[in-house]
């Protein structure tokens, strides 16, 4: 009799403790892109620096493969995600009511967290399409982004600059997971894909039996390009994260950066442990993925147009990194 009550009383200390352990369990969302690409591991990395907090924070952090940069910023807003990682370019227009939010209008509640590694736009090709420019896009069938995602915008920007209408194309909008076995299938001739390197998606487009070119993005069409939309800069693709594409040099190109956000509601001391969690143990980051190799935590605050969430600036105020943020994103 006496050992049922002891039983019992130990059952309920356990079930209390678990319950106060899921009680005080935080979990928190991250949107990525596809499994391909390097948003999907990036998610994986800042969850990782995160979750080994968990006795500290009680933050259970997860990623979720999406459409990409246009998904996420428009999710974090619904409250669909807690945090998503984004182009900074798109990160811009939606701060200014442009391109995708032309008809919502400036997407007041979004808020920067840091950025981080550069992503170029990508222009594979198959060589037998007879492809080695931009121009030479005309009349061929091109994946120029799916919904949702950075890269469509891009694609329509870089045609745009070189004087190509989306009806000279042929154009497909499915996702970049997707575009490497079209490609060697020669059911497309060519793929956009904004991202970092190396990644997946690049080594697979490359590495199949029909030979492929990563096309340069140069010329004076980009000075144009680059003379009206403030977020692009010059990139270059290094030639030996690719060593299968016909190329001899290294790829001159247009970038951007990839970003982190989240939402003016999410409660500040999530945006504060994550952001402290990845600052504080940057080398350990750097070694997730080699497209953070250049990452520094200055040039992680560089890129960001959203005013940045108040969580991530109390450990910026805390740690002294404040004084590397302009003050127009300080709110
Ligand atoms: N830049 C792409 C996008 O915004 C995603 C790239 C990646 O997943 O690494 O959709």
């Amino acid at each position: 009799m006496r050992r049922g009550k002891t039983l019992f009383m130990v059952a309920v200390f356990l079930l209390t403790l678990v319950s106060l352990s899921y009680g005080k369990r935080i979990f928190v969302t991250i949107g990525t892109g596809g499994i391909t690409g390097v948003y999907y591991p990036t998610g994986g990395a800042i969850s990782k620096m995160v979750n080994e907090k968990f006795a500290e924070y009680g933050i259970k952090a997860t990623v979720e493969s999406t459409a990409g940069s246009v998904y996420n910023i428009n999710s974090v807003l619904h409250g669909d995600l807690d945090f998503g990682i984004c182009q900074s370019d798109r990160q811009y227009e939606a701060v200014h009511g442009l391109a995708e939010w032309k008809n919502k209008g400036p997407q007041k509640n979004l808020r920067s967290v840091f950025t981080i590694h550069p992503e170029s736009i990508t222009l594979i090709a198959s060589v037998n399409s007879g492809i080695k420019s931009v121009s030479d896009l005309a009349g061929k069938r091109v994946n120029i982004g799916n919904p949702g995602s950075g890269q469509l915008q891009n694609s329509k920007d870089v045609l745009k600059a070189f004087g190509i209408s989306l009806k000279d194309i042929h154009p497909e909008y499915v996702k970049a997971v997707e575009a490497p076995m079209l490609l060697q299938d020669g059911r497309i001739d060519a793929f956009f894909y904004t991202v970092g390197h190396p990644n997946g998606n690049i080594k697979e487009a490359t590495s199949g039996r029909i030979k492929v070119r990563i096309v340069s993005i140069v010329g004076p069409n980009v000075v144009k390009l680059l003379k009206n939309h403030p977020y692009y800069a010059k990139a270059e693709i290094l030639r030996k994260f690719y060593p299968m594409a016909v190329n001899t040099k290294n790829i001159e190109t247009v970038g951007v950066k990839a970003t982190l956000v989240t939402s003016k509601k999410e409660p500040a001391n999530i945006v504060y442990a994550i952001t402290k969690e990845v600052f504080e143990n940057l080398s350990k980051f750097k070694k997730l993925h080699p497209a953070f190799a250049v990452l520094t935590k200055k040039n992680m605050l560089e890129g960001m147009s959203a005013p940045v969430h108040k969580g991530a600036l109390r450990y910026y105020r805390e740690s002294g990194l404040i004084k590397y943020i302009p003050k127009s994103l300080i709110k």
